[in-house]
Order: C-alpha cells, then structure tokens, then sequence
C-alpha cells in the first residue's frame, strides 16, 4: 500500500467531500379539485398577451374526482387538462409592460409575456416520458396522439387563457460577469398543480425568439434537444435532483449551426423540448437584481422562493432570520446535488450562475458529459478552454457560484448578517466532504464510518486514474464480486472494468484491505451487500456514443433508440437484455474517444 499521507494528500486533492439536509419537499396534501366550470369557454385557442388581463381568473377545467389506483386519475382528453387557475408567477411580479417581442434590456420586472413562435412545416411528437405524462402532469400517455397536445407541446399554439412568460436573468459565465441573459429560448408556458397538489411549471424550450435571444435566433436543434429530454430523465432515475421532461417534438424547419465554431454551419432540424421543474429560478435570477439595484424587487423575489419552497423557513422563523437560513440550505442542497453529480461521474458542462438553480437541481442541459474512463480532469465541454468545468472543478465552482448567490442577497442584509453569510459559506467545503464521504461507502457497500475508508476510496480512484478504467462499470462490477472473489482476487472475465485495475500495483493489496473493511461488520451478510451495491451503482448511464448513437438515427427520422434509451435509463440499475445487445453495458467504442460536444445547441 501506498504512503498513507501521500495517498491521503492525494485522496484530498481528489475530493472535497457533505452533509445530507434534508430535500425540500414543496408538497401539500391539497387535492388537485381546483377548477369549476368554465369548460365552454375553453377553446383552445392562441389567445396571445392579451389574456393577461383575465388570466388570473380564468382557469381550465381539470378532472372531478379521480380514483388514483385504478388508473382513472389520468385524463385522457387533453380537451380536459388545464393549467392552475391562480398563476402565482404572473399574480405575484410584475411584468414588463412592453408586449412586443424584440430583443430589449428590461428593467424592475422578472418576466416579459412572450409568445411561442410556431414552425412553419409540420411537427410530431417523437418521445415522450409516460412516466412524466401520468405522473406529474395528470395526462393518459395517449395524449401525444391528439393534434391539440402537439400543438401545444410544440408552441405552435397556446391554451385559452394562459400568458407564456420568459424570464429575465443575469449570471457569470466562466467567471465573468454577463449583465443580462434570461430565457432566450425558453418560455414558461404556466403553472399546473396535479393531483398530488404539486406544482409544477411548465417550460418549452427551443420554441423561438425572446427578449432576451441576445443575437440567438431562439430555437433549439435536435441532437442538442434529445440530450436535454434523455438526460433530464435519465438524471432523475439516478436519483439526481433534476428538472424533467415530457415531450420532444420535431419539426423540418431548418435551423443553421456551426456545431463546432469552425467555420462549418450546418442546417439541422428545430426541436422543443417540454420541460418541468417547480422552480426555474436561478442564481442569475436574483443576481440581475442585485446588480442593477432593483432591491425592492430582490426581497419580492426571495420572499417569495422563500415562502414557496423553503415552507419549513417560511413557517419557523421571523423575517429578519430567513435569508440566512435560506442561504445556507441552499449551500447544502448545492453541495449535496454536486456531491451526486460527482457520484455517477457527471459534468454538467457549463456551470454558469444562471445555470445554478436556486432549488439545487439540475438544470440547462447542454454540452454535459458522463465520463467512461475515469479522468479527474474531464472536460465535456470542447468550448471549455481552460477546463473550468472540468469533472473535478464541480465541487469548487460551487462554492464560486455560492459566492455569488451571497453577494446577491447581501442588499437585503445587516452587516452582522453579511458577516455570518460568509461564515455559513465556509462550511460547504466539509458539508460537500461529508455527503461525498457518505455516497462514495454507499458505492462501496460499507456499512458504518471508519477512519480509513477515504483512504480506501482514494487508492481506488488512484487505481482508476492510472489505468483508465471505466468509472461507471468499475464500481458496478465490484457490486458484483463475491466476498471470496475479493479475498482471492479472482476477476471472472466478464467483468472488463475490474480486469483493467487488475495490472494496478495496488490491486491485489487493495482488495485485500476492502475484503478486511467489508469483513469488520459481522452483521452484514454478501448477498445483502451486493444487493445493496447494485442498487447504488447504476449500470446504464447517457454516455456520450449512446447518446450520439441515438441522435444519428433521430437525423435520420429513426426515434427507435431515443426511445429505447429512456426506457433502458428509467431502470438504470437493472440489467436489461436489450440494453445488452446495444453494448450498453459494454467497454465503450472506440469512436466514443473521438466524440466532442460543444455549446451549440
Ligand atoms: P445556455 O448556455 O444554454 O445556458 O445559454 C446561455 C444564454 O444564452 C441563455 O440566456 C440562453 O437562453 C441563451 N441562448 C442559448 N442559445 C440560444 C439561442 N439559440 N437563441 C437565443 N438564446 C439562446
Ligand atoms: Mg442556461
């Protein structure tokens, strides 16, 4: 075994490691009867941004009564689904008086009503999460077949009465202060409560031009499009804080892209995505406000985060005590989320502050990558020079965006409390430690705390980095090691990613150690181990080639893959026999070294 202090310098140069606080939970056991009788006047039609005005009274009707075991709850006309009929965003904001859509500076508003531009040749739906459809937004899977739910789900129409918003947003990208960005492609189309009494809003993205499209033209192409929808579902089963998706459609309006700024535009096909979260607020968000002094508008803002999604703050502490609390569960939920991100081997790709969601999920999913090779300094990004959002930089780059969030609502605060901001923002560093600490025993199946177990972690990470060996595969496998295999460090050929630690100096060492570590709890039984460890380490992650695999065939109108990988990565930790076939739980190709994404989108 290596030199314990080098190898710990090493583990700590590796990680930095969190705290689990508990999620947010923003449900309420209100039952989803909330709209009467307006049916008739639901027609369906674009009404534009003139319905401001009644919006707020006007609501849709939603299913009576719905018996959720037997499938009933779902409504299977999309004739019957409606959005909520308070809109709390559109209530509570106010909103940029101009109704014109050109790209603007806007000032003292979040939001501009913005309407979704139609394409101009036809649009389908090419996937869909049942899932998301049933569950979250009421909806029989059936839907998608209904012309009304494409248009709409494309943008090229608006339901009765419902006032599409884009917000307004500033941000640091790689460092630097941006001014403002917002949704430049994004518009929300409402907010809808479900059954369960959560609330939900409804985002397309790629659906055209914004005030806030910069020099963009507003649209999203497709392979950028399938990687948001995979990704976002794929994330949540990982059990990864994340927005979600339900549809993507396509259409054959061209869009032109120099996918890899090299002086090659390209026509490629427009695509929308239907996002969900219950909460598109970010960093930027608060940021742009800070910025331009808009101090009145910042304490709406957080007031109002606060109240809705921090319900225990919200209800527990008098208003001078609850931006400090906010911040620091914010700096937990942010550690805790990066924590994750390391844990399955995820860059995001652009860790922007607009990027950086005040709810601490996932969000913008762009040129993101899942590693194959464990490489600490993974970059996914090929517009990302310097590496600053490398795989390893996560965790630091965090803590910059914290920094950021802190200097955002310090206009709100006394001195004194300024001051224990900053002590507050200390502690992400151990809390990001701890949380790490305690998934990286989880993917190693140990039970307890004990002093050596970074060690453990570090020697295997060293193993990894050293040999190349495939970072998701790797801890699957050891999954599937018995403990006499571990003792006699017998590796069944089947298990490729073990075999490539295998040469490692370290390896019969190290098996030998965590044999010993696995040993030290009596209690524990093999079995229950591997058990334990299949369900914590996935087998199937978006790699790259797969994804890639499934873009080629989508350009080519094939969807077969995209479908086939939502469902194969809505059950990551189970192995599935066509997921198998694909190569899926396979040594990666060797063209997936090759592949490189970039920013376009
Ligand atoms: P992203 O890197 O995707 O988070 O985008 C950064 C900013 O650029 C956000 O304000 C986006 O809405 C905007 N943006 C990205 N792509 C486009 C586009 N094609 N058209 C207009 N705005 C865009
Ligand atoms: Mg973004």
């Amino acid at each position: 075994m290596a030199n314990k202090t080098l190898m710990t310098l090493c583990l700590l140069s590796l990680f930095y490691m969190v705290k689990n606080d508990p999620q947010n939970e923003f449900e309420s056991d209100v039952d989803g009867e909330l709209c009467s009788n307006i049916e008739e006047e639901r027609k369906h039609l674009y009404t534009g941004p003139d319905a401001l005005q009644d919006s707020t009274q006007t609501c849709t009707k939603r299913r009576k009564s719905r018996d959720t075991k037997s499938g009933d709850h779902l409504i299977r006309s999309f004739e019957d689904w409606g959005f909520a009929a308070d809109q709390l965003l559109l209530q509570t904001f106010p909103i940029d008086p101009e109704r014109k859509n050109y790209v603007r500076q806007v000032r003292d508003a979040l939001f501009s009503v913005v309407e979704p531009t139609p394409f101009n040749t036809r649009v389908k739906v090419v996937a869909a999460s049942d899932e998301v459809l049933q569950d979250i937004l009421d909806l029989h899977p059936d839907v998608v077949h209904e012309e009304m739910f494409q248009a709409f789900v494309s943008g090229n129409t608006v339901l009765y009465g419902s006032t599409p918003l884009s917000h307004r947003y500033g941000g640091h990208q790689f460092a630097s202060w941006s001014g403002q960005l917002g949704d430049g492609r994004a518009v929300m189309l409402g907010e809808y409560v479900n059954r369960k009494g959560e609330r939900w809003e409804l985002q397309l993205k790629g659906s055209g031009l914004t005030p806030y499209s910069r020099r963009g033209d507003g649209r999203a192409v497709l392979r950028s499009s399938v990687r948001e929808f995979l990704c976002s579902e794929a994330m949540y089963h990982l059990g990864v804080p994340t927005s979600r998706a339900a549809t993507l459609i396509v259409s054959d309006d061209p869009v032109i892209r120099d996918q890899f700024y090299n002086g090659h535009p390209k026509k490629e096909r427009g695509a929308v995505v239907l996002r969900l979260a219950k909460s598109w607020f970010r960093i930027g968000s608060l940021e742009i406000l800070a910025a331009n002094q808009e101090t009145q508008l910042l304490k709406q803002l957080v007031d109002f985060i606060i109240k809705q999604y921090f319900t225990d703050i919200y209800e527990t502490l008098s208003e001078v005590d609850r931006y400090l609390t906010f911040f620091s569960d914010v700096v937990s939920q942010t550690a805790e989320m990066i924590a994750l991100w390391q844990s399955v081997g995820f860059a995001h790709g652009v860790c922007n502050t607009d990027n950086f969601s005040l709810l601490s999920i996932t969000i913008d999913y762009g040129p993101f990558g899942f590693m194959d090779s464990y490489n600490p300094e993974f970059i996914p990004n090929t517009s990302d020079d310097t590496g600053m959002y490398s795989y390893q930089n996560q965790p630091d780059v965090g803590l910059f965006n914290l920094d950021k969030l802190r200097e955002a609502l310090a206009p709100l605060l006394t001195e004194q409390q300024r001051f224990q901001m900053t002590k507050i923002l200390e502690l992400y560093p151990d809390i990001y430690k701890t949380k790490y600490m305690e998934i990286l025993r989880r993917k190693m199946g140990l039970l307890g705390e004990e002093e050596d177990d970074a060690m453990l972690a570090a020697v295997l990470f060293k193993m990894m980095t050293d040999t190349k060996a495939d970072f998701t595969m790797t801890f699957r496998q050891l999954s599937e090691l018995s403990l006499n295999q571990l003792e006699n460090a017998t590796i069944p050929s089947h298990l490729w990613a073990i075999r490539t630690l295998q040469p490692h100096e370290y390896f019969t060492r190290w098996l030998q150690v965590y044999s010993q570590r696995l040993r030290h709890h009596k209690e524990d039984n093999d079995e229950e181990r591997k058990a334990r460890m299949e369900a914590t380490n996935p087998r199937y992650v978006l790699r790259n080639w797969m994804a890639e695999s499934a873009i080629r065939k989508a350009e080519k109108d094939d969807f077969s893959e995209v479908k086939l990988l939502l469902k194969v990565l809505q059950n990551p930790y189970v192995k599935q026999e066509e997921a198998e076939k694909q190569g899926y739980g396979s040594l990666p190709p060797e063209w997936a070294k090759k592949l490189r994404v970039s920013c376009s989108s």
